[in-house]
């Protein structure tokens, strides 16, 4: 069973086949295989808990509905590992609190009917042969709380949410993985042969493999061994609306794709949320960043568009249930994850680059250690770091970025 503890002198592990440096859900994914695959593996956590930066800002939703081939095909991989969770960990019984609500795409824009269409028959292609298309109509008949302009919608009734507490605490317990909280990684050394150690602020681990899976931070991580990583972290927020006895609390996951807002029932409220296309790369990230008082407002008056129950809402609100928090997307020049080793740097290894990290973590964490041990061949790995130098244009998405 993984261990998590503050490491003393005693403690402190001087050596590891594996560092990854990170214990966010990416990171704590990332060291379960690592160490299924029989590596000693070490995580580095600065912080006093595993997912306490950017994955517990979530909103936690998983969806196989992607039209890019790669990252449909992670998310399709890490369904499946949600889904037999505790087999998977060996810990019979573990609960990860899965809903399977759904997401549900809708658009009040009859110009994008064709590409909502389009989306669906790409899912199929890939694999998700459940996702359905929806006329306004239909969608109306099965969420009546729709708005009458709603004209079409993607939805998956299989996707859903899950607790990202109990999936990051199952992954550690469910493999022999030493996890060191209040250890703060200040830099990776090298040799001859590549890395060869991750200095923390508590003592150095020899190792000869590194993986950055620092979320917010990873692009100070590869600033230590001199790597200009492409990546974008940009600030995202999120309210948790308490006591709303408005929010139906069997709806799916609901995004206004015109719009960019969305929301979701939670606990007797709701998550709502929306992705602010002008919010500005923030290359100096906080651990806690500023949430903007006048969010709730704006995305309130985004929603009602689509599902017209949070203008009632929005006037009857009480200053107290109103519950802003922010973290960070990571975005990448075509907004897919990097994963895989950096032949400029022998040893270290990405896994970096998320705004769907959650959904994303499982198989990407496979991923990493299948590269690590050899069991993937680079090659078969399109979301290499190198893809861009080598010209790789990946297949982008049209309307579902960022939810
Ligand atoms: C509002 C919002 C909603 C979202 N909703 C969803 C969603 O529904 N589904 C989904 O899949 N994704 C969602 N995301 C994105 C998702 O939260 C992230 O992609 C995911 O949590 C990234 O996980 P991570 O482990 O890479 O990062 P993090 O959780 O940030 O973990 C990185 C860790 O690295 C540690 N670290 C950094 N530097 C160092 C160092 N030098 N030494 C030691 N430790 C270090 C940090 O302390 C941190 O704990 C959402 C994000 C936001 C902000």
């Amino acid at each position: 069973m993984g261990r998590i503890f503050i490491p003393d002198e005693e403690s402190f592990p001087g050596t590891a086949d594996a560092v990854v440096i990170g214990g966010g859900i990416v990171g704590v994914a990332t060291a379960f295989w690592l160490s299924r695959a029989g590596l000693d593996t070490v995580v580095v956590e600065m912080r006093d808990g595993l997912s306490t930066l950017t994955t517990p800002e979530s909103i936690e939703s998983f969806r196989a509905q992607f039209t890019e081939p790669a990252m449909s095909e992670l998310a399709q991989e890490s369904i499946e590992v949600f889904e037999s969770f505790a087999d998977m960990i060996r810990i019979p019984g573990y609960d990860i609190d899965i809903h399977h609500q759904g997401y549900l795409f809708v658009t009040d824009d009859a110009a994008m009917i064709g590409d909502v269409r389009g989306a669906v028959e790409k899912h199929h292609e890939l694999g998700v042969t459940d996702s359905e298309f929806l006329t306004g109509h239909e969608a109306r008949v099965r969420f009546p709380y729709l708005s009458e302009t709603v004209v079409a919608g993607t939805f998956r009734q299989k996707d859903g949410w899950l607790s990202t507490h109990e999936a990051t605490q199952g992954l550690a317990k469910g493999c022999d993985a030493k996890f060191l909280v209040r250890t703060e990684a200040t830099d990776i050394l090298q040799d001859e042969q590549g890395v060869c150690g991750v200095t923390t602020d508590r003592g150095t681990i020899a190792t000869r493999t590194v993986v950055n899976a620092a979320g917010p931070f990873a692009g100070k991580i590869g600033e230590m061994v001199g790597l200009d990583l492409p990546l974008e972290p940009v600030r995202r927020q999120r309210v948790f609306l308490s006591q709303q006895s408005r929010v139906p609390e069997d709806a799916p996951l609901t995004i206004d794709i015109v719009r960019d807002a969305y929301w979701r029932p939670e606990t007797d409220g709701a998550y709502i949320a929306w992705v602010d296309p002008g919010e500005p790369v923030d290359d100096d990230p906080s651990e806690d960043p500023y949430s903007d008082p006048q969010f709730a407002a704006i995305v309130l008056e985004r929603l009602r568009h689509i599902t017209p129950f949070w203008e009632d809402v929005a006037l009857d609100l009480k200053r107290s249930d109103v519950h802003p928090s922010a973290g960070y997307y990571v975005y990448t020049p075509d907004d897919q994850p990097l994963i895989g080793p950096t032949p400029e740097v022998p040893g270290f290894t990405l896994n970096c680059g998320y705004w769907a990290g959650v959904m994303l973590s499982p198989a990407a964490g496979r991923r990493v250690a299948d590269l690590v041990t050899g069991e993937m061949d680079p090659q078969d790995n399109i979301l290499r770091p190198t893809r861009y130098a080598e010209g790789i244009v990946l297949e982008g998405d049209s309307f579902l970025r960022g939810h």
